[in-house]
């Protein structure tokens, strides 16, 4: 699936989830996380949308582990929630960040990452939730490659609309 699908499910969840916990000031703020969530677990792939944007990290993860492997696991999941940790902690000097935000920044991304993992499970190929066990999982058997991404990223960005008008 492409980026763009991932990027406006990804959304699409996050605005819902917002609404429902009475937190829609916050859309502005959490929905690009839950963007990069959602476009994260493709980082290992040099042509996808974060891996083109990020290629020195992509490069190596996608030479040593190759796709759908680690970041499309728990344990990736994981280590991506200690390095956001790490950048909090030392990058970004936290004072100007209330611990709020930076709480909720970790579930906003996990929640935007679990969105991919979940759309990836609806294609044949699924993913290795708990690799390194590599046994794939999947719900559904879409064939990703002739998935109609156009006609997919419309319908989810018309759900997103008449989610923000309806609410
Ligand atoms: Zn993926």
């Amino acid at each position: 699936m492409s980026g763009k699908v991932h990027s406006v499910f990804g959304a699409l969840v996050g605005i819902n989830i917002l609404i429902i916990v009475n937190q829609s000031e916050y859309i502005a703020l959490f929905v690009p996380v839950y963007i990069i969530g959602a476009l994260m677990p493709d980082i290992d792939m040099t042509k996808s949308t974060l891996g083109k944007l990020l290629y020195p990290i992509s490069y190596p993860i996608s030479k040593i582990f190759g796709h759908r492997t680690i970041t499309h696991s728990f344990l990736g999941l994981i280590i991506f929630n200690v390095l956001l940790g790490v950048m909090f902690d030392s990058i970004v000097k936290t004072q100007y960040i209330n611990s709020y935000i930076i709480r909720y920044t970790h579930f906003h991304f996990s929640v935007g990452y679990l969105t991919h993992l979940f759309s990836d499970m609806l294609t044949y190929q699924g993913v290795p939730l708990f690799y390194p066990i590599k046994k794939s999982f999947n719900i559904a058997k879409i064939n990703s490659k002739k998935a109609p991404d156009k006609t997919i990223t419309s319908i989810i960005t018309m759900l997103i609309i008449l989610t923000l008008v309806f609410r």
